[in-house]
C-alpha cells in the first residue's frame, strides 16, 4: 500500500500529522488502514473512525483487535502485517457469521411512520447514507449503509431499527472488499469535506429549512425589541401625563413660573414621545415658499 493514501486528507485528521512521518511509518499506516472495513463506527474507541486506529495500531502500540465489524480476520491480517502476535478480536453483540468470520451484517431500516423528520440522524451518519428534510420522513439508503449503528442515538422517538441483512451465497472477494472499503472512505471523506465547508461558510452554513428558520428567529427578535421600545414609551408617557395633571391642578390653584416652565417641558416630551410612536403619521407637506411674495 502506498503512502499516498495519507495525502489529501479530510481537515479531520490534519491533528495526526502524518505527513511529518516517515515514508516507512505511512506505509504502514497506510496498509493498516486499507485492510480496515471503513465502517467509520468508532467501535475501536476511535470516534473519528478507522484511519486515527489505524496510526495508533502503528504509533503508539494500540491492540489491534479492536475493530468489531472486522472480526478476527482483520485482526489476524494487521498481525501478519506489523509481524505482531495474533490476538482474539474484541466481541461483537452481532453473531460470528461462519462464512466470514466477522459479525453478522446489520443495516438500519427507518419506522418511516414514526419519523418526526427531525433530521437529526443525518449528520450522525458517517457515509451519508440517510436523506430527508425537516419535518418529513427520512430514509436510508439500505445499499449505502453499514449499520455502524450511529443514527440509532441521535433519533428522539426511536424510530431507527436494525435489521439481520440474509447471509450471500458467496463469500466476499477480496477484490470486492476492497472496492467497497474504497467507496466507504470515499463517502466518508466527502461527509467530512461537506461538513468542514459548511462549518468554514457562514453565510450558507445551513440547510435551506433552518436558514429560514433563521430569519423567521431575527424577524421574531426584532419584533420583541420594538414591542419592549413600545411598552418604555408607554409607561414614561404615562408617567408624563399623571405629572402634567398634577402640576396644571396645582397651576389652576396658583399660578407658579418654576411649575408652568416645569409643565411645558413634560408637555413637550409628552409630544416628543407621542411622535416617536406614530413614524408613520403623514407630516403635513410644507408648502413652497413663493418667492414673489
Ligand atoms: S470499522 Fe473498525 S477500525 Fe473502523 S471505526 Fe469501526 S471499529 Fe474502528
Ligand atoms: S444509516 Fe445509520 S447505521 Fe447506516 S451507516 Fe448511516 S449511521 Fe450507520
Ligand atoms: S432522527 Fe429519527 S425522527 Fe429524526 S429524522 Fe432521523 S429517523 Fe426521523
Amino acid at each position: 500500500m502506498t503512502p499516498e493514501r495519507l495525502d489529501n486528507l479530510p481537515i479531520l485528521f490534519k491533528r495526526l500529522a502524518l505527513d511529518t512521518l516517515s515514508d516507512a511509518k505511512r506505509q504502514l499506516i497506510a496498509a493498516v488502514d486499507a485492510s480496515l472495513p471503513q465502517t467509520q463506527c468508532g467501535l475501536c474507541d476511535h470516534a473519528d473512525g478507522c484511519l486515527p486506529y489505524a496510526a495508533a495500531i502503528v504509533l503508539h502500540q494500540e491492540p489491534h483487535n479492536k475493530c468489531v465489524p472486522g472480526g478476527q480476520p482483520v485482526s489476524d491480517t494487521i498481525a501478519a502485517l506489523l509481524q505482531r502476535p495474533t490476538l482474539p478480536a474484541r466481541s461483537s453483540p452481532w453473531p460470528i457469521s461462519n462464512q466470514t468470520q466477522r459479525p453478522t451484517a446489520v443495516r438500519a431500516v427507518i419506522r418511516e411512520d414514526d419519523c418526526i423528520g427531525c433530521t437529526k440522524c443525518i449528520p450522525a451518519c458517517p457515509v451519508d447514507a440517510i436523506i430527508g428534510t425537516g419535518k418529513h420522513m427520512h430514509t436510508i439508503f439500505t445499499d449505502l449503509c453499514t449499520g455502524c449503528e450511529l443514527c440509532l442515538a441521535p433519533c428522539p422517538v426511536d424510530c431507527i431499527d436494525l435489521v439481520v441483512i440474509p447471509t450471500p451465497l458467496s463469500v466476499q472477494s477480496l477484490e470486492q472488499r476492497t472496492q467497497e472499503q474504497a467507496h466507504l472512505r470515499q463517502r466518508y471523506h466527502t461527509h467530512l469535506n461537506r461538513v468542514a465547508t459548511q462549518m468554514l461558510d457562514t453565510s450558507n452554513a445551513k440547510p435551506v429549512t433552518s436558514m429560514v428558520e433563521t430569519k423567521l428567529g431575527n424577524a421574531v427578535h426584532q419584533s420583541l425589541d420594538i414591542s419592549e421600545v413600545q411598552a418604555k414609551r408607554t409607561i414614561e408617557a404615562a408617567k408624563l401625563r399623571t405629572s402634567i395633571k398634577k402640576l396644571e391642578k396645582q397651576l389652576s390653584v396658583r399660578v407658579n413660573p418654576k411649575k408652568q416652565a416645569e409643565l411645558m417641558a413634560f408637555q413637550q416630551q409628552l409630544d416628543a414621545l407621542q411622535q416617536a410612536e406614530s413614524p408613520l403619521i403623514e407630516q403635513p407637506i410644507e408648502q413652497p415658499q413663493n418667492e414673489s411674495l
